[in-house]
C-alpha cells in the first residue's frame, strides 16, 4: 500500500543507554528531514520502536505493543522497528508483525532516511540489518531532551561472547570511534551548555584495541577529554572486569573531571558459573582488581550486574554470589534472574532452575543490597558534597535535581539559574533512593 509522506513522528525507546542515544540520533535525522516530533503516539504519522533483546521481558513488551497497533489502528501510520530485536529476529519480524513497514538494525541507524524514502516510493516492506557497524553517524545533530548531561558513543559492539548474552550477535564486533570525532562531539556539547558526558559502549575498556594504529586506548581518551574547558564531569559505562587496567584506575584518580564511579559487573560469585558464562575471570582475579582499584582510588564507588539462576547454579554457588555482594558492598547493583535468549550458547542448556527458586534467590540478593545501600546512605548523611545541578524536579518544582560524583540523586531548594553548575550541598535526609539536602551558599564550584 502506498504511504503518505509523514509530517510527525514518535519514537519509543526500550532498553539501555546505547538505545537511548541511537533514538536521539534518529530524532535528529528526522527533524533534519523536516518532520516534527510528537510525544503522543496517536498523533504521529511515523512510529519508531527502538527495541531491546537483552531480556525476554523487554522483547515481549515491545512485541505486545507493536502487535496491538496492527489490531487497533484505523489510521495507517508508517511503523518501523529498530534496535536489537531488528538484528536478532531480522525478517522473521515481518511474519510476526505483518503491519510494520521497515526493520532497521543497530548498525544501520545512518540508513533511516533512505529506508523511509524506499518505503514511501515502493510501498513495500524494507529491511536493513548489517552484522557490523561500518558508517560514522551524524552525532552532532542528535537531539537530546537532557540539557546538562549527554551520552557519547565511543565503541560499538562486543567481542566478549558471554554465553548468556545476545549483544555480540545483535550489535556485532567491536568498532571504536575515531578519537578526533569523540573530542569534537564533546567540545560541541560543551559549547551547547552540556557539562557532563557519559562515554558509552558495551565494553568501553576495549576502546581502541581494534584500531592499534591510532595508539589511543580508553584511558588516553579520558586524558584528551579532561582537557576540554567547561566539561565538568566524565562518566563511562559499561566495563568488563578483564579490561579494567591500572592506567584506567590512575586516570580516575588523577583527572578532575572523571567521576569516581566504576560499573564493575560481577555476574556470578562462583568460578564454575563464571566459566560457564564465559566471563574469562575467576573470583580471585576479580577481587584482586577491586582491591587494586580501591587502593588507587580510595573514594571509588562500584556498581555491578548479577544474574541468579543461571543453568545448573546450585544453592551453594548462589551463596557464594550472596557472600561476595556482602563483602564488596557495591553502591549500585542491577540484579536479574536468568532468562534464556535465542541465538546464545546458553540456550543449548536446560534452563533447569525453577522460576520460584530464581525468584527466591533474586529476592534474597535484593534485600541484602537494600541493607547495604541503606547503610551507605546513613553514612553519607551530614556530608557536604559536590553535585552537578541537572534540572527542576519533576514532582515538586520548587526543588532542583542534582547528582553526586558517585551517582546519587540529590534534591534541594534552589534557583533555576543553578542548573548546569557545580554546587556544594549538605545532605540532611533521604527518601527511598534520593537524598535531600541544603545548598551551601557561596560554594558554587
Ligand atoms: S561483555 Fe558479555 S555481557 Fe557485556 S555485552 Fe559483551 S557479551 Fe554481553
Amino acid at each position: 500500500m502506498q504511504k503518505q509522506n509523514p509530517k510527525t513522528f514518535y519514537v519509543k525507546t526500550y532498553g539501555c543507554q546505547m538505545n537511548e542515544l541511537d533514538s536521539e540520533i534518529m530524532i535528529g535525522q528526522l527533524e533534519g528531514r523536516g518532520l516534527t516530533r510528537s510525544h503522543e503516539e496517536d498523533a504521529a504519522d511515523l512510529l519508531i520502536f527502538n527495541t531491546c533483546s537483552i531480556r525476554d521481558l523487554a522483547e515481549r513488551k515491545a512485541m505486545g505493543k507493536i502487535g496491538l497497533l496492527g489490531l487497533q489502528r484505523q489510521k495507517r501510520s508508517i511503523i518501523g522497528v529498530t534496535g536489537c530485536m531488528a538484528n536478532a529476529k531480522k525478517d522473521s519480524l515481518f511474519q510476526k508483525l505483518p503491519h510494520i513497514d521497515f526493520i532497521l538494525g543497530t548498525n544501520n541507524i545512518h540508513d533511516l532516511n533512505h529506508v523511509l524514502d524506499e518505503v514511501l516510493s515502493s510501498g513495500k516492506q524494507t529491511i536493513r540489518t548489517d552484522d557490523q557497524f561500518t558508517h560514522e553517524l551524524d552525532y552532532l545533530s542528535a537531539k537530546r531532551d537532557d540539557k546538562v548531561k549527554a551520552y557519547v558513543s565511543i565503541i560499538r559492539g562486543c567481542d566478549k561472547y558471554c554465553t548468556y548474552c545476545v549483544v555480540p550477535y545483535t550489535r556485532g564486533p567491536e568498532v571504536s570511534r575515531h578519537p578526533d570525532s569523540i573530542v569534537e562531539e564533546c567540545q560541541h556539547l560543551v559549547s551547547q551548555g552540556y557539562r557532563e558526558v557519559t562515554l558509552l559502549g558495551q565494553n568501553v575498556n576495549s576502546y581502541g584495541k581494534d584500531q592499534p594504529e591510532w595508539g589511543t586506548l580508553f584511558h588516553d581518551i579520558l586524558y584528551k577529554l579532561d582537557k576540554i574547558p567547561g566539561l565538568e564531569r566524565i562518566r563511562f559505562m559499561t566495563s568488563h572486569p578483564v579490561d579494567i587496567t591500572k592506567e584506567l584506575m590512575e586516570a580516575i584518580r588523577d583527572l578532575k573531571s572523571v567521576c569516581e564511579f566504576v560499573h564493575f559487573p560481577l555476574q556470578a560469585g562462583s568460578d564454575r558459573i563464571l566459566k560457564k558464562m564465559h566471563r574469562i575471570y575467576t573470583v580471585e582475579q576479580y577481587l584482586e582488581k577491586v582491591a587494586m582499584l580501591r587502593s588507587i582510588v580510595p573514594n571509588v564507588s562500584l556498581g555491578t550486574d548479577i544474574i541468579v539462576g543461571f543453568p545448573t547454579e546450585t544453592e551453594e554457588e548462589f551463596q557464594q554470589t550472596y557472600d561476595l555482594l556482602k563483602q564488596i558492598e557495591y553502591s549500585v547493583a542491577f540484579l536479574f534472574s536468568y532468562s534464556p535468549r535465542k541465538g546464545t550458547p546458553a540456550m543449548r542448556w536446560n534452563d533447569d532452575i525453577p522460576e520460584e527458586v530464581k525468584q527466591d534467590r533474586l529476592q534474597r540478593l535484593l534485600q541484602l543490597q537494600e541493607q547495604i545501600t541503606a547503610k551507605q546512605r546513613q553514612e553519607m548523611l551530614g556530608q557536604e558534597i559536590e553535585v552537578l545541578v541537572e534540572k527542576r524536579n519533576f514532582k515538586d518544582e520548587s526543588l532542583l535535581k542534582a547528582r553526586t560524583r558517585c551517582w546519587k540523586n540529590v534534591l534541594f531548594n534552589g534557583d533555576e539559574s543553578l542548573i548546569g553548575t557545580l554546587q556544594k550541598v549538605k545532605l540532611h535526609s533521604y527518601s527511598h533512593q534520593t537524598f535531600l539536602g541544603e545548598l551551601i551558599h557561596g560554594h558554587g564550584l
